[in-house]
């Protein structure tokens, strides 16, 4: 009951982070996160509510909310002549539930948007776990001209080999492995090795989790197009999001 307060008062919101594009260093899309202002502990960060909502059916409801109000703010964006893809962040539950896809889609619907505007992030657990039907339900989404992302890789076991057999675009390497690449030797040849095989394989690369410039130049210099970290912004509400873009995004 508390979830379903919170969404109605807006208590559970969503800040954004900016895509980076590591040749410009300009934003290209953007991350939707969650938040939650609870009344008497204040701030919750989604790691702290999102896996005791995902042990309940109240996970299809929190992220079906979520991306109505990802939506709604792409859709104010473009009022103002931003027109820039958005992502959200979907639970392992979500993915196995048979109507989930009957549902985002027609929420979807109901807005004037280009599908390929909205990237669904998935980490690579979804597809180890129950890999026929994660592949056919990501076939859906992906048919209908959603893109799809891997979060998190290299956290988990999958190879890249794995992931050929599913209908992926993007692979985010987990910020874990960018915290150390400039301390260790090892890291910056499992990350050269991964961009250089994923982008072989057609894939577009983001590394997450950059903090500072070094990293951002080390990362670039491998290859790697993409990035998102405090470096270029933190999470960010709505408000300074919709200002940063207004001078740092093309307008249509
Ligand atoms: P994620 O999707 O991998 O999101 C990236 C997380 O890294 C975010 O934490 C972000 O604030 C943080 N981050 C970004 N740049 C940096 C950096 O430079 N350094 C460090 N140390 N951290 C950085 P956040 O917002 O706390 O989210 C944590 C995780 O919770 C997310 O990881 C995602 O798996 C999950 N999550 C977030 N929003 C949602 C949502 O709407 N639905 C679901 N199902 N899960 C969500
Ligand atoms: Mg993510
Ligand atoms: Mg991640």
């Amino acid at each position: 009951s508390d979830v379903k307060e919170a969404l109605k008062n807006d208590h559970i919101f969503l800040v954004y982070q900016p895509k980076i594009d590591l040749a410009t260093r300009k934003p290209y899309g953007l991350e939707a996160l969650v938040r939650w202002h609870h009344p008497i502990k204040k701030m919750i960060y989604p790691e702290d509510f999102v896996p005791a909502i995902e042990k309940t059916s109240l996970i299809h409801m929190l992220t079906e909310e979520i991306f109505k109000k990802s939506l709604i703010f792409h859709k104010k964006l473009k009022e103002k002549g931003i027109e820039i893809p958005i992502s959200i962040n979907i639970s392992t539950k979500n993915l196995y539930d048979m109507s989930f896809y009957k549902h985002m889609t027609a929420i979807f619907r109901d807005f004037d948007i280009v599908p390929k505007m909205v990237e669904f992030e998935v980490t690579e657990t979804v597809l180890m776990d129950k890999p026929e039907l994660s592949k056919s339900i990501l076939q859906k989404f992906s048919e209908f001209g959603f893109r799809i992302a891997i979060d998190d890789f290299g956290k988990g076991y999958s190879s890249l080999a794995y992931l050929a057999q599913f209908p992926i675009h993007t692979i985010k390497i987990d910020k874990f492995f960018t915290k150390q690449i400039l301390i260790s030797q090892t890291t910056q040849a499992i990350v050269k090795a991964t961009i250089n095989l994923a982008i072989q394989l057609g894939y577009e690369v983001l590394i997450e989790g950059i903090e500072d410039k070094e990293t951002a130049d080390l990362l670039q210099s491998y290859g790697c197009k993409s990035a998102q970290g405090y470096y270029f912004l933190k999470p960010k509400n709505e408000v300074i999001i919709t200002d940063y873009l207004m001078t740092n995004y093309k307008k249509i």
